[in-house]
């Protein structure tokens, strides 16, 4: 990939990893394969670099970021050309990561500040004290990323990390490091000092442990799984982190639903990126009424969709990354139909188009022994499930070790989003997909095993901070213990007792 020089490696090693097209097996470049040793200097420059960093404005900081928000829309058919050799997904796929990257960019560059600005806060004790609260940054942030994502997962989280005044260093997933190393070089052109963002390369055992030991605060996003791993490492340390795991995700569809949108919004939302999204729906829980009309709906729009590969916006799925993740969705698919699950559409493996393509599926019939009732696919693979009532969807929608991501189809919109208040996933969209995701201003992020912590929205950008609380007395005495007038004596707790009684009910004090 000539677009993607290699980022400089150390010295201390010189083995490469080759990243292959997923589609072609051919070598489209190579990544140092780097050794702890390399992570601990690669933290050490961004840590060198960001104590300037810290200094500069803020507003000097998001110019940056308005830069690369316009040179990632004017790259694009780079970045897509990038992004598609090493993952093999289809071009429209691809653009929905520069999409998304573009708004977090413009998000956090115009809003981050009011997130991490001094906030002035009521003093301890009314006119003896004030205080203000300033957010400092971490230091270094590491980030792990996922394959699936390879531009977003790992710029995405990086960009608030960055404006809150902090050194980066991604490790991006072994199967496609290029475009975050596509994605630095282009920080860099914006204006990025070099130093203050590295891209570290190699195998998540050995580089990602040596991330987690020497960063001060670390960002991963993958299976809850290695995110387990991950937090215990990190807690190791006392360090903290953000987490952003697994997902079985779940659309409920009510009698009074738009069908023909909820079947496009459902197809859509399962089977973009072939299914590899963490927000993607694996379940679909359908009010009885409309059960049969909506599903015929959602095999005829299962059935539009093109799989291939190519350059051109011909193909809606591309292709999976990998032949584990071709197996695990042959085994899911496999496990129910043997058990007594049916395929309505799909179902099969489509080698003649590469070596992991794998046809949009839809299961009717599935049953919680079956593995995809419950594990993540992660692959093309939908359930569609009867449901008698919007309580019933709702409590098995909520039946899930999961809590990401979810959607509420009805035409009584208002209904749909009190009731979005039950549903315990951390984005709710109410007659949508991915709204979630998208609005920037709020927190993403997953209820029980899909995560901790959020990124976007205020959440976003302060979790890369530490806060810090300034009081300053502006009297010149000083309430103790020892025998002086206001030491605490007696006489002093009476007084105390009944400045405390009043201040509870002085409403501009309290
Ligand atoms: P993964 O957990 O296998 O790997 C994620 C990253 O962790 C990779 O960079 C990998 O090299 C690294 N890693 C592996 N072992 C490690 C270790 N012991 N210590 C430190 N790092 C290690 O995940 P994946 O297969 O790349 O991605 C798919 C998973 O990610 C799915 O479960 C999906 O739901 C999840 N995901 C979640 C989100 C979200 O926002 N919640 C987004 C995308 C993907």
């Amino acid at each position: 990939m000539s677009a993607v020089r290699q980022q400089q490696s150390t010295g201390t090693q010189q083995r490469t990893i080759t990243i292959r097209n997923p589609i072609t097996g051919e070598s489209v470049g190579t990544v140092p394969r780097h050794t702890a040793d390399d992570v601990i200097a690669a933290v050490e420059r961004a840590r060198a670099a960001q104590k300037h960093w810290a200094e500069t404005p803020f507003r000097d900081r998001a110019a940056i970021f308005k830069r690369f928000h316009d040179l990632i829309l004017q790259d694009q058919d780079a970045i897509m050309d990038v992004i598609q050799a090493e993952s093999g997904k289809s071009r429209r796929d691809a653009f929905v990561e520069i999409f998304a990257l573009a708004c977090a960019a413009r998000y956090y560059a115009y809003h981050g500040w009011k997130h991490i600005r001094p906030r002035r806060i009521r003093g301890g004790i009314p006119l003896r004290a004030r205080a203000k609260v300033v957010y400092r940054p971490v230091g270094v942030v590491g980030i792990i990323g996922p394959w699936n994502f390879p531009l977003l997962l790992t710029v995405d989280d990086a960009i608030p990390a960055l404006l809150a005044g902090n050194g980066v260093v991604i490790k991006p997933a072994s199967l496609t490091p290029l475009s975050a190393i596509w994605a630095r070089e282009k920080l860099i052109e914006c204006g990025l000092p070099e130093g203050l963002i590295q891209v570290v390369t190699g195998p998540g055992g050995e580089v990602g442990n040596a991330l987690i030991d020497h960063v001060d605060y670390l960002m991963f996003t993958g299976s809850t799984e290695i995110g387990r791993k991950v937090a215990e490492r990190a807690a190791g340390r006392l360090i903290r982190y953000s987490m952003e795991l697994g997902g079985k995700n779940a659309m409920i569809v009510l009698a009074d639903a738009n069908i023909k949108h909820a079947a496009i919004a459902a197809a859509e939302g399962a089977f973009n990126n072939c299914g590899q999204v963490c927000i993607n729906w694996e379940r679909v829980y359908v009010e009885a009424k409309i059960y049969d009309q909506f599903v015929s709906e959602l095999i005829e729009q299962t059935k539009k969709l093109r799989l291939g590969t190519g350059k051109e916006f011909d193909y809606d799925l591309g292709s999976l990354i990998s032949r584990e993740q071709l197996e695990k969705v042959e085994e899911h698919v496999r496990d129910a139909v043997e058990k007594g699950a049916k395929v309505l559409v799909g179902g099969r493996p489509r080698p003649e188009l590469g070596p992991y393509f794998y046809e949009p599926t839809v299961l009717a019939g599935v049953t919680p022994d079956m593995l995809v009732h419950s594990e993540e696919t992660f692959g093309p693979v939908l359930s569609v499930y009867k449901v008698e009532s919007a309580d019933e969807a709702i409590r098995l929608a909520n039946d899930s070790r999961y809590g990401l991501n979810a959607a509420i189809f009805t035409r009584r919109r208002r209904y749909g989003e009190r009731l979005a208040t039950r549903v315990d996933a951390g984005t709710v969209s109410v007659n949508d997909t991915q709204l979630g995701w998208i609005t920037l201003h709020g927190p993403m992020g997953g209820f029980k095993e899909s995560g901790v912590g959020r990124r976007h929205g205020p959440e976003g950008i302060r979790k890369y901070t530490e806060p810090q609380t300034i009081a300053t007395n502006l009297t010149n005495f000083q309430i103790g213990s020892f025998e002086t007038a206001l030491s605490i004596n007696r006489r002093m707790i009476g007084f105390l007792t009944l400045l405390l009684k009043l201040w509870r009910r002085i409403p501009f004090l309290r």
